[in-house]
């Protein structure tokens, strides 16, 4: 009697954990930002590199956590012209808007600006014998791409990003 008792207990349990396991795969973008992710005082979302690892999928991973780079014109919000919000598919923060996107013709999506000075960090990157200046997600570290002075007015500034670093949240009829 007994040990059939444990065993529907531990059935139970693997289930359960299977269950959830299984939500965080298909859930949305807002998944990945609960309140006890954010350290306290700084906003930041704080995971481990196997939280990341299971959260974001292979390519994703490879860009936002490995500072990788798409191949150009593959991306999906390249060529986009939806008007909307970009915000970061690792953790959901608005990143930059659709009215200072514009077309490069660099085959990566490219914004003028973006949507405030705090949505992201700009930091020194002396690899692949460049010096460039990295973008990434102020909230999550995520590398999101670079930053050129060759870029339009108002700015002048090209932020050159990864498509699969950003997930667009178009604007709804009436906004
Ligand atoms: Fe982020």
């Amino acid at each position: 009697m007994m040990w059939k008792a444990l065993l529907l207990i531990a059935a139970v349990g693997i289930g359960a954990y299977l269950a959830v396991t299984q939500v965080e795969r298909n859930g949305a973008v807002s998944r990945n930002v609960q309140e006890s992710d954010r350290a306290a005082g700084a906003g930041e979302v704080v995971k481990t590199d196997a939280d990341w690892k299971r959260i974001l999928t292979p390519e994703q991973y490879r860009v936002c956590r490995q500072k990788g780079t798409e191949r150009p014109f593959t991306g999906e919000c390249w060529d986009s012209k939806t008007r909307g919000t970009y915000v970061c598919v690792a953790c959901g923060n608005d990143l930059f808007g659709s009215e200072a996107k514009y077309k490069s013709g660099t085959g990566w999506p490219s914004f003028w600006a973006p949507r405030s000075d705090e949505s992201v960090r700009l930091v020194p990157d002396k690899s692949h014998g460049m010096v460039r200046v990295e973008v990434v997600c102020a909230r999550c570290g995520s590398h999101l791409g670079h930053v050129f002075d060759d870029g339009p007015d108002p700015t002048g500034k090209r932020y050159c990003i990864n498509s699969v670093a950003l997930e667009l949240v178009p604007k709804k009829d009436g906004e």
